[in-house]
């Protein structure tokens, strides 16, 4: 699918069509250049600890919970890829409380239904990195990773600029999920 009018982006070899491929473009650049990086491990530099002060169509919040909330990934392997976090400065899983495991394992039950409700997602990656070493990007805040896959999607074609739609088609995918996330 092509589409060369001025603020559209290009796109190739998603799998089936729904509400969320459209979306897709690769934020990934801006990760690769090391932007938004913590300069520690500290509350004060976390992204996870501001993220929830600010407004849900800033932040990027789907859904709050009372110990965890459920927030899209700035920098996305997939459309749709949510993350869950506790709102507590806690790194490894096994320092969560009973009640955090539990909340985080609810929010992420029903970020698969958020996402099934709006794609034809036919599998999900779930999980959480935890160490730098075993790849958390932040590690200092846990959180759990939940990426919606599709037939075909390790085949997209790489797409140069356009950088500047990507806020606008996060936003757009945030409020897609919130909406659908309200509705259950
Ligand atoms: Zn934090």
């Amino acid at each position: 699918m092509t589409d060369t009018a001025g603020d559209s982006i290009l796109q190739a070899g998603v799998g089936n069509p729904d509400e969320l491929d459209r979306l897709w473009t690769p934020h990934r650049m801006a990760y690769i250049r090391g932007e938004n990086k913590p300069a520690d491990g500290s509350a004060g530099e976390c992204p996870f600890c501001r993220v929830p002060s600010l407004p849900d169509e800033e932040g990027l919040v789907v859904h709050r919970g009372e110990r965890a909330y459920v927030v899209l990934n700035l920098y996305p392997y997939a459309p749709g890829h949510l993350m869950v976090c506790p709102f507590r400065h806690v790194a490894d899983y096994t320092d969560t409380t009973d009640e955090e495991v539990v909340e985080i394992a609810d929010l992420t039950r029903q970020a698969m239904r958020v996402i099934r409700s709006v794609s034809a997602a036919e599998g999900f990656n779930i999980g959480m990195n935890q160490g730098h070493i075993a790849g958390a990007g932040i590690a200092a805040h846990l959180h759990q990773h939940v990426v919606p896959r599709w037939p075909g999607d390790q085949n997209f074609m790489p797409i140069i600029g356009r950088t500047k739609t990507l806020p606008e088609l996060l936003s757009d995918t945030r409020a897609l999920l919130a909406d659908a996330w309200r509705v259950g």
